[in-house]
C-alpha cells in the first residue's frame, strides 16, 4: 500500500514510535528514524529490512531547526522525497501546577509542540514542491480531557491539536493532509512503570476494558498515510478504548 513512499517518523527508536516505523515498512514505505541517539537503532533497521523495506537512521533532535533541516535533507539525499512524516517525538515531565517548574513547562512545549512545528516546517517545503504529504501529528487523549499533574503536557498535546487543523487548512491546496492520533491509555515504558493500583485504576475508566497496544496506535498511523484516508484532514483520531469520545 505504501511502496516507493518515504516516511520520517521522529523518536522512533523505541516505544510507540517503534512501531510506527515498523507498520509503515511492512507496507512497503522507506523509513527515515529519527531520534537524539541511535541507540536501538540497528535493531529497528534490522527488522525493517526483515519486513522486506530499507531505511536509515538519523540523530536529530527535534527541538533544533537545523537538526530537522538535516533530517528532511538526509530523506531527499537518501531516497528523492518525504511523503509521509509522523511527528511522534514526545516527553512528560509531569508534576501538580503549583509545583511545577519553569524548566518542566518549556522542555514539555519545547519538544512536543514546537518540536513537531519544526519538523512540519522543514518537511512541508519538499511536500509542497512534491504535491503530495501525510503528516501525522501524535497527541494524546489528555489533551481533550485533561489531567491532573500534567498540565504542561495536557497543554502540548492540545496545543498539537489545534498546529494540525491550522496546517491542514494551510497546506490542503497543496495536496497535503495533516491529521493526528489521539491515543488513550497505551502499554508502555511510562505506563509499565505505574503500581498496579493505579493501572486497574485506569483501566476501569475504559470501556473496552484494557490499555492500547503501540500497534492499535501505529495502525491508525497507517491508515492516515495511505490513500484510504484521502480525503481526510484536519482531524483527531481518538485511540482509546472509548475513554474518550
Ligand atoms: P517513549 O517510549 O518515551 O519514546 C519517545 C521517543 O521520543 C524516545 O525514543 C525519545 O528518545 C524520543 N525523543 C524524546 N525527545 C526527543 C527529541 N527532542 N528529539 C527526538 N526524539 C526525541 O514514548 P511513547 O510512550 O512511545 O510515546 C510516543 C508518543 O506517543 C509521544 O508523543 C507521547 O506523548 C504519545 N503518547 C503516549 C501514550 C502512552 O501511553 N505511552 C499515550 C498518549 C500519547 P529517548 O529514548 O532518548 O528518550
Amino acid at each position: 500500500m505504501l511502496k516507493d513512499k518515504v516516511a520520517v517518523v521522529t523518536g522512533a527508536s523505541r516505544g510507540i514510535g517503534k512501531s510506527i516505523s515498523l507498520a509503515l515498512a511492512r507496507q512497503g514505505a522507506k523509513i527515515v528514524a529519527v531520534d537524539v541517539t541511535l541507540k536501538g537503532m540497528d535493531e529497528l533497521l534490522a527488522e525493517i529490512k526483515s519486513l522486506g523495506s530499507e531505511g536509515i537512521a538519523v540523530e536529530g533532535n527535534v527541538t533544533v531547526t537545523a537538526d530537522t533541516e538535516t533530517m528532511i535533507e538526509k530523506a531527499v539525499a537518501a531516497y528523492g522525497r518525504v511523503d509521509i512524516l509522523v511527528n511522534n517525538a514526545g516527553i512528560t515531565r509531569d508534576g501538580l501546577l503549583m509545583r511545577m517548574k519553569d524548566e518542566d513547562w518549556d522542555a514539555v512545549l519545547t519538544v512536543n509542540l514546537k518540536g513537531a512545528f519544526l519538523c512540519t516546517r522543514a518537511a512541508s517545503k519538499v511536500m509542497t514542491k512534491q504535491r503530495f504529504g501525510r503528516i501525522i501529528n501524535i497527541a494524546s487523549v489528555v489533551g481533550q480531557m485533561g489531567n491532573a499533574g500534567q498540565a504542561n503536557y495536557c497543554a502540548s498535546k492540545a496545543g498539537l491539536m489545534g498546529l494540525t487543523r491550522s496546517n491542514a487548512r494551510e497546506l490542503a491546496k497543496r495536496n497535503i493532509t495533516v491529521n493526528a492520533v489521539a491515543p488513550g491509555f497505551i502499554v508502555s515504558d511510562m505506563t509499565e512503570a505505574l503500581p498496579d493500583k493505579v493501572k486497574q485504576e485506569m483501566a476501569a475508566q475504559i470501556p473496552l476494558e484494557r490499555f492500547g497496544t503501540a500497534d492499535d496506535i501505529a495502525n491508525a498511523v497507517v491508515f492516515l498515510a495511505t490513500d484510504a484516508s484521502a480525503y481526510i484532514t484536519g482531524q483527531v483520531l481518538a485511540v482509546n478504548g472509548g475513554m474518550y469520545m
